[in-house]
């Protein structure tokens, strides 16, 4: 098992079904780190980073990026992931305080999401127009509504579960991922029929890695009726931003002049906060009036 955050691709030799698995706890940790999030906010966002992941890897074949945006009626507000399929995601939750636990102590996402409003999906391959797709939200337990998608949008018949597994009292991520089965037009309805009947059995995902498996074992698991080949696809998956001192100053430029000069008259420097990595970038006078000059 690689020490890092990584991805299998499997599928089984009859050609009926195809699996990928993530494993991304240290992207989640450190999702949690830089946006300070609270139990219920790392649960959400580390749900909807696998499963951006694991829809980048299915839908799209070029490079690009996916964006996921779940945006439900709890008060977590929107949770947003953009994941490349280089083996980046980075994401932020509207509300990252927010806690909702159920009577027995638990994380409740589907209250703190909320089961009414919409799961978008938009594709950038930087070329043209971005491909956009989106459906209402049927539970807000987030792995139900991507298969929603699936189903509804790209009419591909999938399994998925994601799983955030945290150290109860610190709220530091101990294991968090997903997996993502889905069947081929060639399965047959036998076929079906076993793998719904063994995943209908299998424990949660946050469950599985928790009791030490690791994805391939998961996957072999979910698919035990079947002979399956493995593809590590992926190592190093990571937590990675794009933003940067040089990006925040080309915002600023293209303010504009008056912009700018209004600038200098009253708060004397500007400061941006990337929202999907919490870095705070500043550009102070000097640089202003380089900038004013420069327009
Ligand atoms: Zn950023």
């Amino acid at each position: 098992m690689p020490d890092s955050d990584y991805l299998v691709k499997a599928f089984t030799k009859n050609g009926a079904f195809r699996a990928i698995a993530v494993s991304i706890s240290t992207i989640t940790e450190e999702a949690r780190q830089r946006h300070n999030l609270s139990h219920t906010a790392t649960v959400a966002l580390g749900r909807t980073c696998a499963s951006g992941i694991l829809l980048c890897y299915t839908l799209r074949k070029t490079k690009g990026h996916l964006t996921l945006n779940i945006k439900g009626n709890g008060p977590l507000g929107s949770i947003i992931v953009d994941s490349s399929n280089e083996g980046t995601v980075r994401g932020y939750v509207a509300n990252p305080k927010v806690e909702c636990f159920d009577k027995k102590g638990y994380v409740d996402i589907d209250k703190a999401v909320g089961n009414i409003g919409y799961l978008h999906v938009s594709y950038d391959t930087e070329k043209g127009l971005p491909y956009k797709s989106s459906v209402e939200l049927v539970s807000g337990e987030i792995a139900k509504d991507v298969v929603n998608y699936l189903a509804s949008s790209e009419q591909i018949s999938s399994y998925l579960s994601c799983g955030v597994y945290l150290e109860p009292n610190s709220g530091k991520v101990l294991q968090a991922g997903g997996i993502l089965i889905q069947t081929m037009p060639q399965a047959s309805k036998e076929d079906i029929k076993k793998a719904e009947e063994t995943v209908s059995k299998l424990d949660p995902f946050s469950i599985l890695l928790r009791s030490g498996l690791n994805l391939e074992e998961i996957i072999r698991k979910a698919l035990a009726d079947f002979e399956v080949e493995m593809l590590l696809e992926f190592e190093g998956l990571c937590f990675h931003c794009g933003c940067s001192q040089n990006r925040f100053e080309s915002a600023v430029a293209s303010l504009g002049k008056n912009e700018i000069r209004k600038i200098i008259d009253t708060v004397g420097y500007a400061e941006g906060r990337c929202h999907f990595c919490n870095n705070v970038y500043m550009v102070q006078k000097e640089e202003l009036n380089i900038l004013l000059n420069r327009n």
